[in-house]
């Protein structure tokens, strides 16, 4: 394992590692783009193809910390915390249009209030608890009959995970590090403590390699006989043509974390367009190819969008559906994020397997595959070690 030397009068490191990310989706930039921040600019990232054309470009991009255990909220309080510094100083594009994550139970409440208290231990202080009359007030379009209260967090809302990945793209090569597109990795081999990676754009070696290649993780982790555990989940999104301009909504969740099932989201897009899908955590599907043809949504889950749309949202018997597309959740069977050194492997590190919160975590698992690289501890209380997964 290579571990950077800082400098103790300039903070600096001394010595570097060369480090191959491969993939340039959110969870490969970030990694980089926490190297570089740090002072490591030997730094390459290879990319199949280009900048955020993974699962990062297919997203609906929503970055909020409406989490209910202290370490899913931590971890999301950085990364909004990260995307607060890009959108300050590298004008990213975000809209706040504010979270509003829908509970039916009475178990609910208490666990929005405990989610508050995490979020502000965090930092973060402008989560409130709705109840049903004042969500109805605030959106007369929302069906509040069986909801005994929401959490809504004002400053949450969405980014491009395509723009995010070609800023990051720009900021990282600013700052000395390499991209390369149309890089697949074909093979590697690892002689000593050198790794050496065959791609179609020739020959790159290094020291470290970051396994950070989304749905494909699992593929890559074989080249590198490293394996991981990679359950790619299929998910698509959906526009809903409204025919005229509507009053605006904020991203709406009908679900709650550990429920078992998925639950439909919405939110604007634009003042005559919603933006809907299906959304769970946990990885209730049969797992698909990373390679598998990424259309539009199945008829079954256009469907079942429709049906619970159609018990949430007054007047959506009248809405028209416009384009669907597809795109994989890259799933872990414990639905959490793996970053960090792999357990087995010398020289690899892991930063993979974020499902459906790749664009919200990515800040995170970014800093930790990073401080893995660096020998840095850090102050997350969430296990996202490869360790976690016995054999
Ligand atoms: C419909 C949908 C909606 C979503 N909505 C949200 C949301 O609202 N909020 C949220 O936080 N998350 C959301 N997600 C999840 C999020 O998009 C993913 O978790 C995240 O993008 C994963 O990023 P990644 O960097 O791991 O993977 P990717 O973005 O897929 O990047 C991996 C990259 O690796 C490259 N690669 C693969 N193999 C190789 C190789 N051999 N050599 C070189 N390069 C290789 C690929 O080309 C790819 O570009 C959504 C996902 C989908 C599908």
């Amino acid at each position: 394992m290579f571990i950077a030397i800082f400098s103790p009068l300039t903070g600096v490191p001394m010595s570097q590692p060369r480090v191959v990310v491969i993939g340039a989706g959110v969870l490969g930039l970030f990694t980089a783009y926490e190297l570089t921040a740090a002072g490591v600019t030997d730094v390459v990232v290879l990319e199949a193809s280009h900048p955020g054309d993974g699962s990062s470009g297919r997203s609906v991009g929503m970055v909020e910390t409406q989490y209910l255990t202290f370490p899913d909220v931590q971890v999301r309080a950085y990364g909004r915390e990260v995307y607060a510094a890009l959108e300050r100083d590298h004008d990213l594009h975000f809209v706040h249009g504010g979270y509003l994550r829908l509970g039916r139970q009475q178990a609910d409440i208490t666990a929005f209030e405990k989610s508050l208290e995490h979020q502000k231990a965090c930092g973060v202080d402008d989560a409130v608890i709705l109840s049903p009359q004042d969500i109805a007030e605030r959106w007369p379009h929302i069906v509040v009959d069986d909801l005994v209260a929401a959490q809504f967090g004002t400053w949450d809302g969405y980014v491009d995970g395509y723009a995010v990945s070609q800023l990051l793209a720009g900021i990282v090569k600013g700052r000395g590090a390499t991209v390369v597109a149309r890089a697949e990795v074909l093979s590697a081999q690892r002689t000593g403590d050198v790794w050496r990676l065959d791609t179609a754009q020739g020959v790159f070696e290094a020291e470290v390699v970051v396994n950070a290649a989304g749905p494909w993780a699992g593929h890559v982790g074989d080249l590198l006989d490293a394996p991981v555990p990679l359950l790619p989940q299929l998910h698509g999104a959906l526009t809903i043509e409204l025919g005229a301009p509507q009053p605006f909504t904020p991203f709406v969740m009908d679900y709650v974390p550990g429920s078992g099932t998925d639950g439909v989201y919405f939110r604007s897009e634009r003042a005559d367009q919603l933006i809907a899908g299906l959304h769970t955590d946990e990885a209730i599907k049969d797992p698909v190819s990373p390679d598998v043809p990424l259309g539009a949504m199945g008829m079954d889950q256009i469907e079942r969008v429709i049906t619970l749309l159609s018990e949430r949202l007054v007047g959506a018997d009248d809405m028209e559906i416009g384009r669907s597309w597809s795109g994989i959740y890259p799933m872990t069977p414990d639905h959490q994020p793996i970053a960090g050194w792999h357990r087995d492997a010398p020289g690899v590190v892991c930063a993979l397997g974020a499902g459906g919160s790749g664009i919200q975590l990515s800040p995170a698992v970014g800093r930790l595959a990073a401080d893995a690289i660096l020998g840095r501890s850090s102050d997350f209380e969430i296990d996202w070690s490869h360790e976690r997964f016995g054999d």
